[in-house]
């Protein structure tokens, strides 16, 4: 059996965004050469997610509405978490709705997606440098 281990970083500007990183997993389904197997993607950090959704702007839009109808950023002090002296208590709890990480078959060197699948990075708390595992094993 085959494995690969790679890391992707991001920083992202905002404090909260959504990237459509399909072709960063797909390059590195490519360097591992896995032709049959699994594809496991997770966040490494508590305030972001990675997901299976469609690349669509308006669903992008409805879940920031959705998301901040859940659990507004604003005020900050409602949240206990933000007593520590942090300020993203809400950061936390959309990363749990949206998910830690997706995990994909890998079919004949392809991610086996149906036909609107695309991976995401879910950015909650952003402008610093945050990671993304990506980790694949099969033959
Ligand atoms: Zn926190």
């Amino acid at each position: 059996m085959k494995s690969y281990r790679k890391e992707l970083w991001f920083n992202i500007p905002t404090r909260r965004a959504f990237i459509n990183i399909t072709s960063e997993v797909n390059e590195c389904l490519r360097e591992s050469g896995i032709k049959e197997g699994l594809v496991l993607v997770n966040a490494m950090h508590i305030t972001a997610s990675v997901f299976i959704n469609d690349d669509e702007s308006g669903l992008h839009h409805d879940y920031e509405v959705w998301l901040e109808k859940l659990a507004p950023h604003e005020p900050v002090t409602q949240y206990k978490h933000n007593r520590t002296g942090e300020d993203n208590g809400d950061a936390h709890l959309k990363r749990q709705v949206m998910g830690r990480e997706v995990v994909a078959a890998v079919t004949n060197g392809k991610l086996d997606f149906g036909p609107w699948e695309q991976i995401f990075y879910g950015e909650f708390d952003g402008r610093r440098r945050k990671r993304v595992l990506v980790k694949i094993i099969g033959e």
